[in-house]
């Protein structure tokens, strides 16, 4: 999908679909929910990233690889190499300062180009792995993040019996039911993201933001990575401590890591 297509499909559903009415905040004036979805699991890019939002108040949205910190890990050397890599110690630390830490993958294999049985384990192992090493995570309102943002239909159903919700490529697809109350019934939830690389995203995420705030709402996710030198498409520092400074001051606006509102929308 080009970025075009997903502007107007993101703001084709921003239309119909209004976070003060479904109750997904507290405040009935916030219109629009963003989420800065960070992904991999770049220590020393993880913690200024959940430094700088706590500054601002806020909570960072970070999703890592199972398996990263095993010196056996090397998949993507160029973008993910494994020194750069925190560990479990440094997600339930981050974890108990308050940010979402979220599970991204197994071993960091596009899913779509090997086998079924064996993408299903990876994703199966990935899940155990969470439970026993993060520290309260639960799998009810966890939200699993695709490698590449890429899945097919087999997998995101297995994934959503396991978990409350995914994150892929692509735009959001909320239901109709869920522009008034969300149905308990009706969860999981299929979430949409892009992003930008391999270059810096700072230009891309500013369009993106501005789009999204011009429009009538809705929750928009951006996938982001590291910080400045490390990994795909990063943002350099100055840039994110700048934009949070001036999201914040917009009464409209709620910036809340991805679990968070999945939490919301499913009263969980
Ligand atoms: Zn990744």
């Amino acid at each position: 999908m080009d970025r075009r297509n997903f502007i107007k499909n993101t703001a084709a559903v921003a239309g119909t679909f209004s976070l003060g009415s479904m109750g997904i905040v507290a405040e009935p004036e916030k219109t629009h929910a963003l989420t800065l979805s960070f992904d991999d699991g770049f220590k020393k890019s993880f913690y200024k990233i959940a430094e700088i939002h706590e500054y601002y108040g806020l909570k960072a949205c970070l999703n890592v690889i199972a398996t990263g910190h095993l010196k056996s890990f090397n998949t993507e050397p160029q973008w993910i190499p494994q020194n750069l890599l925190g560990d479990f110690n440094d997600w339930n630390k981050l974890k108990e300062r308050g940010h979402e830490i979220m599970p991204h993958t197994w071993e960091h294999l596009n899913l779509t180009e090997i086998p079924i049985e064996k993408a299903k384990d990876n994703i199966e192992k990935c899940l155990v792995y969470f439970e026993e090493n993060l520290s309260g995570y639960k799998a009810k309102g966890a939200v699993y993040n695709f490698a590449y943002n890429a899945s097919t239909p087999e997998l995101e159903k297995f994934v959503l019996s396991k978990v409350s919700a995914i994150r892929t490529g692509g735009w959001l697809v909320l239901k109709d039911s869920m522009v008034n109350d969300f149905p308990a019934g009706e969860f999981p939830l299929r979430l949409g993201c892009w992003g930008h690389g391999p270059d810096f995203c700072d230009d891309y995420v500013e369009k993106e933001i501005n789009n999204f705030l011009a429009g009538e709402g809705g929750w928009l996710i951006l996938n982001l990575h590291g910080l400045d030198e490390e990994g795909w498409g990063p943002v350099s520092t100055t840039y994110l401590d700048n934009l949070l400074r001036r999201l914040i001051k917009i009464d409209f606006l709620t910036v809340q890591p991805s679990g968070e509102i999945v939490k919301k929308i499913g009263k969980l």
